[in-house]
């Protein structure tokens, strides 16, 4: 296969553009609206069910199978579930939120009723130069508020803005790219792996070729809580699904690889569709960029169809990330090895 048009410049700005649209974890207004004013202008057909999820279904040279692609579009993000009486916001994690990571960081509230309020996350314990325990206190839910940036000084002047209970909390991305390609963003998790299905889908339109089979490209809102791939559309028999690989003891990874994830915190993907990905990364992935790893601590869509009882072979792979569910870092290397394992699986290579 060749892989000339897959550009690092372009994969580094798509990534920008994804990571800057709004979307914890269950919010996908603003994401299906930008996959539509993505993809329409190429010729596909945008759907979505009941679940939030957005399809877009690309017919193979055989109709015979159905397999699923996806890439998780939510992030994590808070839920705001109270007021203190400065008239900060006490809140609720959705998905997994390590609280260390967000301190300081600017953010948008996104009220029910449409409207949005900037805001930064601080511990309560807030400066070094007011409390004793500013440094020691522990980085937890309870100990830590959005202070909008607004004159807010009691909970009505909050409620004034638009912020109930239930508002949602968009952490900012908080993008950076650097000349030797090196990526340093919030939500690459797994906006760089939504950026590969979108270069992929826009390389198929652009070349006419088409899938080995009947592929459906899964964009699910709920990963980060545990059940975005808990309904695989119907008649798929295989649900892949990108998201990221790791980086640290054990993990044989670093920031330019793609990887293979055989086993997650659920258990072994399936034998032969892993085992497949490995030869087509052996097959179309530069030496030395790609590997297979163990991702104990977490689990993908592709493994929650599996347990959900869906009849399909589950497999996952994706961009190699340090510092997870933080300010993430990866390059663009990463980014274009999964490209091409993608789009090597959807050619049918290895089969
Ligand atoms: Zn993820």
């Amino acid at each position: 296969m060749n892989f000339d048009d897959i550009k690092p410049e372009a994969l580094t700005t798509l990534l920008k553009e994804v990571v800057e649209v709004p979307s914890p974890v269950g919010y996908y207004p603003e994401t299906r609206a930008y996959l539509k004013r993505k993809l329409e202008p190429l010729g596909y057909e945008v759907t979505a069910d009941n679940r939030g999820t957005t399809y877009v279904r690309v017919p193979g040279k055989d109709h015979k199978k159905v397999v699923c692609v996806g890439a998780h579009l939510d992030t994590v993000g808070l839920v705001v579930r109270g007021f203190n009486d400065d008239g900060t916001l006490r809140v609720r994690q959705l998905g997994g939120i390590n609280y260390h990571s967000i301190e300081g960081e600017t953010c948008t509230v996104l009220c029910r009723d449409g409207r949005k309020v900037d805001g930064q996350v601080i511990c309560n314990k807030h400066s070094v130069h007011v409390f004793e325990d500013a440094k020691t206190e522990e980085r937890t839910e309870n100990t830590m508020s959005v202070s909008l940036i607004a004159d807010v000084k009691c909970p009505d002047d909050a409620r004034a803005l638009g912020v109930t209970q239930g508002a949602i909390v968009s952490i900012d991305p908080h993008f950076q790219a650097f000349g030797n390609g090196y990526i340093v963003s919030r939500h690459i998790d797994d906006k760089g792996a939504v950026a590969v299905a979108l270069d992929t889908l826009r390389w198929l339109a652009e070349s006419g070729e088409k899938p080995a089979h009947d592929t459906v490209f899964a964009f699910p809102v709920y990963e980060e809580i545990g059940f975005g791939g808990s309904y695989v559309p119907e008649g798929a028999s295989e649900y892949v699904a990108m998201d990221i690989t790791l980086i640290g003891p054990d993990y044989t990874s670093d920031e330019h690889n793609v990887g293979v994830i055989a086993s997650d915190a659920k258990g072994p993907y399936d034998w032969d569709l892993t085992n497949r990905l490995i030869r087509i990364a052996g097959e179309v992935c530069d030496d030395g960029k790609w590997n297979t790893q163990v991702c104990f601590h977490y689990s993908t869509d592709a493994a929650t169809a599996n347990h959900s009882s869906n009849n399909v072979s589950s497999a996952a792979f994706g961009m190699a990330c340090l510092n997870t569910h933080g300010r993430e870092r990866c390059h663009v290397d990463a980014l274009v090895q999964t490209e091409r394992l993608c789009r090597g699986y959807v050619m049918g290579l290895g089969e």
